[in-house]
């Protein structure tokens, strides 16, 4: 129960329950209260007719003399509690009707406070403070008040109401049900929807971590949680973006702009696989700048930098897409070459020295000249390229040893 789809599942299935069964509870005291209020009102109508035809007859009303006689002509005599009965025969004060049945208890008292009605709570005559009726209900006959009534006890309901009331309840009880059944669905398809793109973000986000670094989410709605998968994906483009940034400059040289040892070193596996699977040669070469030292000395290692950038400018122009050119450290520098025969590489890192040789050196420092040697190193099929790296090392320092620029190739490829 700790997801948020539970939350959000008990949170609506309460909310609507809880309404449901608010509203199943207050309709039926609504409605008896509404009973309550017309069962008095009639005994109300009643009471006022009963004194419109005393007022006709006597004409007047107000006086203890009035009250009395009102008093032993309307309740004299049983049956009680019913006021406004008339007992005197002919007379027509109370007019044949059909009061709600059973009745409220009343107690009557005229406007100056005299009880006409005790309804078993005063006597009959008995003069009552104003503070005791003055929150009765007032019995009007226009706008005159001519009593005030004030009941007692709560009406028995009549078996019309008792039969309204059953068929209220049960059909609230109904609802109740239809709603909890119809609920139980919808609460679960909003909650899923409005959870399934907060799993997406989940998993994109756990993807990220576990380093799977492209992701995206879909953005389904504008509400926050679009905006979230929104930003989400924004974010992610710039992750991306800063990510690949990082890592070429971490893949890079940062003065000659060629890719670094760690490049060449991650690269150079996959692609001798590639090559021996396609059955071609792999062929590695190293070079180093000839008396870099001298140059750094004579010149400055501002020159110094400058022909590392032009020397890699050259090779870079000289090489195919598919070789790797790479700065190995210092002034030496690694290429591989797939799928080149042993002619054919010899005959391109020749053209490179005397390219490198030709170069108008002069246009950086007057008396700068700069030569470099190579070591070249060749397998078919392909075995293993760190051997390959070692023994065109030893090629380099041959091509050292026996004078400098120039390209020195292992005489018998077995030994790469
Ligand atoms: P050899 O012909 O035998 O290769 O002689 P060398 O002088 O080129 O060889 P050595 O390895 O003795 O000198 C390499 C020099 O390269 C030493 C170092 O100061 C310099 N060097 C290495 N990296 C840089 C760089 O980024 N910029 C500059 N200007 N010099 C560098
Ligand atoms: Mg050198
Ligand atoms: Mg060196």
């Amino acid at each position: 129960m700790s997801s948020l789809q539970s939350k959000l599942l008990l949170t609506l299935m309460g909310t609507c329950i809880g309404l449901v069964l608010l509203i199943a509870t207050i309709t039926p005291w609504v409605v008896e209260q509404s009973f309550i209020e017309g069962a008095k009102e009639k005994h109300y109508q009643h009471f006022a007719r009963g004194i419109e035809g005393y007022i006709q007859r006597y004409h007047s009303w107000g006086t203890k003399e009035d009250a009395a006689r009102y008093s032993e002509i309307t309740i004299s005599g049983p049956p009680r509690p019913v006021i406004g009965r008339p007992v005197a025969p002919g007379m027509s004060l109370r007019p044949e009707e059909n009061l709600p049945e059973p009745t409220f208890l009343f107690a009557l008292v005229d406007p100056t406070g005299v009880v006409l009605d005790g309804g078993k709570r005063f006597r009959v005559g008995q003069v009552l403070p104003k503070s005791d009726y003055e929150y009765g209900d007032p019995i009007k006959i226009g706008q005159r008040i001519v009593a005030y009534a004030l009941p007692t006890g709560r009406p028995t309901p009549t078996p019309e109401y008792k039969m309204f009331s059953q068929s209220l309840r049960e059909a609230l009880m109904l609802s109740t049900l239809v709603a909890a059944c119809l609920i139980i669905p919808i609460a679960l398809w909003r909650s899923n929807s409005l959870v399934r793109p907060l799993r997406g973000l989940i998993t994109a986000v756990n993807r990220m971590a576990d380093g799977d670094l492209v992701q995206k989410v879909e953005v389904n709605s504008k509400d926050e949680i679009g905006q979230l998968a929104k930003s989400f994906n924004l974010m992610n483009d710039r992750l991306v973006e800063a990510d690949q940034h990082l890592r070429e400059l971490s893949l890079r040289d940062e003065l000659t702009g060629l890719y670094n040892r760690r490049y060449f070193n991650q690269e150079i596996a996959g692609l001798c696989k590639y090559v021996k699977r396609q059955d071609q040669p792999m062929t590695i070469v190293l070079g180093d700048i000839d008396h870099f030292k001298k140059i750094n000395d004579n010149f400055s290692h501002i020159v110094g930098d400058q022909v590392l950038v032009k020397v890699a400018e050259l090779l870079r122009q000289s090489m195919r897409g598919s070789d790797i050119v790479a700065r190995f450290g210092g002034e030496e520098m690694v290429i591989a070459l797939p799928a080149t025969s042993t002619e054919q590489a010899k005959h391109m890192i020749e053209r490179l020295r005397k390219q490198i040789e030709a170069y108008d050196w002069h246009s950086i420092r007057d008396g700068l000249a700069v030569t470099m040697s190579f070591g070249l190193c060749q397998q078919k099929p392909v075995r293993d390229w760190e051997a390959m790296l070692a023994q065109a090392d030893e090629e380099l320092y041959r091509a050292k040893n026996n004078g400098r620029n120039q390209v020195c190739v292992a005489e018998q490829l077995a030994l790469c």
